[in-house]
């Protein structure tokens, strides 16, 4: 290369194929193909699955039986035996200084080439004694050969490709070398680097190679993560920003009399995060450009009133605003719990004799009859109805507004994209409606900044006072469970009433189903006998469920033992006892939206799980929400109990950028990547002053990854 060049870019690296590095000839260049790495990028970006900290490695002597250790020795000797069968045995000994270890392998006869008296090995394992002798079956081995560093990284191995760590770290070495001549290009701004302290780019590629100390990879890895989140949320924000700039939407403005009419006329003041919530969304309302917001809340942190106001400000504008519910039942409620919210709320409306006219509200849901269907829609189209709550049927295509200004969408996760697109479309031609989202599911905002790239976030994250905090049990041993029921019955005696979640099995509805069916006829014919118990499940024609909800929810019953159809939504104040079977089957999320069904009135409620649980995870599940009630802190929990994969699906996992960067390990940094991102994109919108950055996203965010992440 001639002397002078620039700094190498990715963009150089990924231009240089493996083949010209020394020792990599057409057998390791068919390897190297194999796990994904053709170019030096590719190989400069397999990172190290873990270092190795020779200082911390054990000796052998050390060893006691039980042991599970790393140790670092010579190959003594190898040997292969015949056993009987086919089977073979064979034993490597290794040894550092006087004493011994021997490896032993199972069939796998190879190892005896492989293992050569003289080279050095590290091997992980569990240590055994045989016959006097230290042991190890089928201990993981690298073959560290020369690599002198007090520090080994320890490269993903794939036993297919035939490629060991030790191939892998002679080629970033030679690579590393060669680079270093003109040394690696910096994309991210000085001041940027500076601000956090970060290492520069070649002092990382090199730190999470072939650091000197367990500091410098540490220092390595930050900024490299830095680097992907940053990438990431640069193409979010910018991609965010375009759509904002290009696609119209109407202003609606907060303060107004209808919006003011109903704040006076709440029985209480809003809490401070509700100020908030209301606070953002009107900042985004007021522009002329379609909002696109999450708002995530506990059960009963007082979303509705939040999208309420929301509503009326598009509203008392002359738009018209829809609630979107993922069911019927919940639209129903939705529809109840809002017409009562806003009882007799006059519009101002100047063009009428007194000034003011009704407020509208309209329920739109299968059961509604034909007649009153024909005339909903007739009257949403010239704008006679102001409010419509229904399902994903409010965005068919034959519902027609004449301005719709808001669209909220309850419950966020059951609905999918096309729904959403389908929604932005139903606006005027010429501006499309704004859209809030609202979960009670929430998931760590540092998550949802990468998982919902171009929704921007609310939170509630306080509750209005004067709740009286629900008391969760967990039951495990039967006479914990005994006194579940007891529990269950004093209740029902003092007038109160109590949900029953059943088992779920999961593999069919069928099987959920009969599953019900055989708690209810349990509990009707032993604990629950003199109780009124009724039934419901998802696989009962909907206005059966509706007539068993309203006698619910009118207390003509007193237990309802469901599926978790009742999962999301309904709200019976009189409820106080939440009972969850096998609620180890159950996620986090969904446990705690289970026990959100109760403590919705004034008296102390109380959620039983009951579960003995058979895995790790289900224990630890438990003990997490008996702990705490904070949906949040849950959400937490949860992301670093089933990692980020669940969130971000498996195959956009599989895709993004993110090698080195976990969204649970890493959380804090996520914040801080959007932070900048969104301060480099607003001056600099299409990152024409920052080249380097530019053509790094562009070449490791192709246009379908950037999509997939829009989509969640
Ligand atoms: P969410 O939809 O978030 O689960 P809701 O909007 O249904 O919660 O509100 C739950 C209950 O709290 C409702 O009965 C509502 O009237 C009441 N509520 C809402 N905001 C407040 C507040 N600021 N102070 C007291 N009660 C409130
Ligand atoms: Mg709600």
């Amino acid at each position: 290369m001639p002397e002078g060049d620039p700094p190498l870019t990715l963009r150089d690296l990924a231009d240089i194929p493996v083949s010209r590095l020394r020792g990599v000839g057409e057998k390791k260049e068919k390897a190297l193909a194999s796990v994904g790495i053709q170019t030096v990028l590719d190989l400069v970006q397999h990172y190290p699955r873990r270092h190795l900290d020779r200082t911390r490695e054990a000796r052998i002597a050390e060893l006691r039986k039980g042991d599970e250790a790393t140790v670092f020795g010579e190959v003594r000797s190898s040997s292969t035996r015949q056993l009987r069968g086919r089977r073979t045995l064979t034993e490597v000994v290794i040894g550092d200084g006087g004493h011994q270890l021997t490896l032993t392998f199972f069939n796998q006869r190879w190892r005896e080439k492989q293992l050569q008296p003289g080279m050095t090995l590290m091997v992980h394992g569990k240590c055994d004694f045989f016959r006097g002798n230290r042991q190890m079956t089928g201990p993981v081995v690298d073959l560290v050969g020369d690599q002198t560093g007090r520090i080994i990284p320890v490269y993903p191995q794939s036993e297919k490709s035939g490629l060991l760590t030790r191939d892998l770290a002679s080629f970033v070495r030679e690579a590393l070398a060669r680079a270093r001549i003109r040394g690696f290009a910096d994309p991210l701004p000085d001041d940027i680097r500076s601000r956090f302290g970060f290492v520069t780019r070649g002092a990382a590629i090199e730190g999470i190679h072939e650091p000197e100390t367990m500091t410098q990879k540490d220092e390595a890895r930050r900024r490299l993560v830095f680097d992907e989140l940053l990438r990431v949320q640069l193409e979010l924000v910018r991609r965010k920003r375009r759509i904002e700039r290009e696609t119209a939407g109407i202003s609606h403005r907060l303060e107004g009399e209808l919006v003011e009419r109903f704040h006076e006329r709440l029985p209480f003041p809003l809490t401070a995060a509700q100020e908030r919530a209301i606070a953002e969304i009107g900042a985004d309302l007021a522009l002329e450009r379609p909002m696109h917001r999450l708002l995530q809340g506990d059960v009963g942190s007082g979303k509705t009133v939040v999208a309420v106001t929301a509503l009326l400000a598009a509203i008392q504008g002359g738009h018209q605003g829809a609630l979107m519910a993922p069911t019927e039942v919940l639209a129903e409620q939705h529809h109840l719990g809002v017409t009562s919210l806003l009882d007799d709320l006059m519009v101002p409306d100047p063009t009428t004799l007194m000034g003011d006219r009704p407020l509208r509200i309209e329920l739109l849901t299968s059961r509604i009859g034909a007649a009153d269907r024909r005339r909903i829609l007739a009257d949403l189209v010239i704008g006679r109805v102001d409010l419509v709550i229904g399902t994903h049927a409010l965005i068919q295509d034959r519902v027609e507004y004449a301005s719709l200004g808001l669209v909220v969408i309850d419950e966020q996760h059951r609905f999918g994209v096309e729904q959403r697109a389908a929604l932005r479309d139903k606006g005027d031609a010429a501006a499309a409606p704004d859209v809030l989202v609202m979960t009670a599911t929430p998931i760590p905002r540092t998550a949802a900044m990468t998982v919902y790239g171009d929704l921007d976030v609310s939170e509630l994250d306080e509750l209005p006072p004067g709740r009286t905090p629900i008391v969760t049990t967990w039951a495990r041993r039967e006479a914990e469970v005994a006194r579940v029921w007891e529990t269950v019955r004093d209740e029902v005696g003092a007038g109160r009433q109590v949900y029953v979640v059943c088992p779920l099995i999961g593999e069919s509805e069928a099987l959920d189903v009969s599953s019900a069916t055989e708690t209810y006829e349990s509990l009707t014919g032993g604990e629950l006998r003199d109780l009124r118990v009724e039934l419901l499940h998802g696989q009962m024609p909907s206005t059966e469920k509706a007539e068993v909800m309203e006698r619910f929810r009118t207390a003509a019953t007193d237990v309802l033992v469901a599926t978790t159809v009742i999962e999301v939504g309904v709200d019976v104040p009189n409820a106080t006892v939440m009972v969850v079977l096998d609620a180890d089957r159950f996620g986090i999320a969904q446990l705690h939206q289970l026990r959100g069904r109760v403590g919705r009135g004034a008296t102390a409620s109380r959620c039983f799980f009951v579960a003995d649980p058979t895995t790790a995870d289900g224990e630890t599940r438990l003990e997490a929400i008996v702990a705490s009630t904070d949906g949040f802190h849950l959400a937490e929990v949860d992301l670093d109990l089933r990692g980020e994969g669940t969130i971000m699906g498996e195959r956009q996992k599989g895709r993004n950028d993110l090698r080195l960067a976990s969204l649970v390990r890493d959380r804090e940094w996520v914040g801080t990547a959007r932070e900048v991102a969104v301060a480099l994109i607003d001056a600099d919108p299409e990152l024409e002053d920052h080249p380097g950055l530019a053509d790094e996203i562009a070449l490791l965010l192709g246009d379908d990854e950037a999509e997939f992440l829009l989509k969640s």
